[in-house]
């Protein structure tokens, strides 16, 4: 019989992508939800924010000894950020292979960092790393409410099921 989509692992696996100030300044922002759109993840949650220090400490408060610290939460705040939580089976791994390397200039050809960004100062946007990372930010980031459960027409075909 068939299998109810919520039950094959992974499948609600949910991230957050955030595009930084440099992407929503260079106008990335239509370029890059369109790559996770054809991909086939599911958008659950976006918004435009002005970042708060508070929330970017939090964010990236593992990071907050190292020397580009001060220079990272400038840049975070210098502008708008986009933020999104994309919604699919496991989308925290797609989404970071998408994104690419950290180092734009180590990052692939076809990912976003490696085809809109040349310097790791400046690399356009952020994808949760990990399972426990991805819940922790998409807290941070998002109330309940702003995070929708809704079913595409076509979501089931995409699997067989
Ligand atoms: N970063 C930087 N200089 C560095 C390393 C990191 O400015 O040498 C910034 C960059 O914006 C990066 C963010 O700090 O995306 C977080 O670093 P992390 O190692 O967590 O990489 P990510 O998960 O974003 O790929």
């Amino acid at each position: 019989g068939r299998r109810s989509l919520s039950s094959v692992p992974g499948v609600r696996e949910r991230t957050l992508i955030a595009i930084k100030p440099d992407g929503v300044q260079r106008r990335l922002v239509g370029q890059i939800i369109q790559r996770f759109e054809q991909r086939g993840f599911k958008l659950v949650g976006l918004k435009m924010l002005q970042v708060s220090d508070d929330l970017l400490s939090q964010h990236y408060g593992q990071l907050r000894t190292k020397p580009f610290y001060p220079g990272l939460l400038q840049y975070m705040t210098s502008g708008p950020v986009v933020a999104m939580v994309w919604e699919g089976y496991k989308v925290i791994e797609s989404s970071r292979m998408m994104v690419g390397h950290t180092n734009p200039a180590e990052a692939q050809p076809g990912t976003v960092r490696g085809d809109f960004s040349i310097h790791v100062s400046r690399n356009v946007v952020h994808a949760s790393d990990s399972v426990e990372g991805a819940q922790r930010e998409i807290q941070l980031w998002f109330k309940g409410k702003e995070l929708l459960n809704w079913e595409c027409c076509d979501h089931a075909s995409t699997f067989g099921l």
